[in-house]
């Protein structure tokens, strides 16, 4: 493996060290998830180039022995200076970033380019957080291959109704006819389910443009924060606060 890489990255989370260092995790292009050590002291001007959810080109030493990456250089693009000027904005962002990470996935290309769309839509309309949520959520459910056909119920294979209301399988994490229910608290309302059958093959960019009412988009929201929280092993420390 060459021990310089040169890779495109966005800063998923960045925690102070006790020595004044980094640690960052940065959603690459060509590594996926991966963290990396930003050193302190002298060094510290590139902590504050790779500041949390910018995005750019970045250089990354690889230690074969040990298997770790060390920030050598920074050279952000994106700085998500409105997302940082906004504390509702950044929970959102916070919350793009927690969920990347949830679901598996063999193209962290495809995610790289969803997470860089969602935090510049977020970064120059800070206001319409919540649709860009829901569009996003729903974009990562469809990109993972979880995003169910939503017709069907999954489990009985049954053809749902529109005006259905279909509840949810924590077995299958899918949403599911109410006789193949096994809980009740996640449930998702016929408008809201047209919504995302309507979007289901529209690629990120085109999906934001669709419209969506207010009321469908706490609905939306709130179902798809609980349907990707389902493939967490612990619940989403960015939803916790429950601004979103
Ligand atoms: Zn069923």
């Amino acid at each position: 493996m060459e021990r310089n890489i040169k890779t495109s990255s966005i800063v998923i989370d960045s925690v102070r060290t006790g020595t004044g260092a980094r640690l960052l995790t940065l959603l690459s292009r060509e590594l996926g998830i991966v963290r990396a050590m930003s050193p302190g002291g002298a060094r510290n001007r590139m902590n504050a180039a790779a500041g949390l959810f910018s995005a750019g080109e970045f250089l990354l030493y690889f230690n074969p022995v040990k298997e770790t990456y060390t920030l050598s250089e920074a050279s952000p693009s994106f700085f998500a200076e409105g997302i940082k000027g906004d504390l509702d904005a950044t929970y959102a962002a916070a919350y793009f970033a927690e969920a990347a990470g949830i679901l598996k996935t063999d193209e962290p290309e495809a995610l790289h380019a969803l997470l860089l769309s969602a935090l510049s839509a977020l970064d120059a309309s800070p206001e319409n957080r919540k649709k860009i949520l829901v569009d996003y959520t729903w974009s990562l459910l469809k990109q993972s291959g979880v995003g169910a056909d939503l017709r069907f119920c999954p489990s009985c294979e049954r053809l749902l109704a529109l005006n259905e209301v279909l509840h949810y399988s924590t077995k299958l994490s899918s949403p599911v006819c109410q006789s193949c229910a096994d809980t009740d608290s996640i449930r998702l309302l016929p408008g809201a389910r047209r919504y995302l059958i309507y979007t289901l093959d529209m690629p990120f960019e085109v999906e934001l443009k669709v419209e969506l009412s207010e009321s469908a988009r706490t609905v939306l929201s709130a179902f798809l924060t609980s349907w990707i929280s389902a493939f967490s092993p612990w619940p989403l420390k960015s939803l916790k606060a429950g601004i979103l």
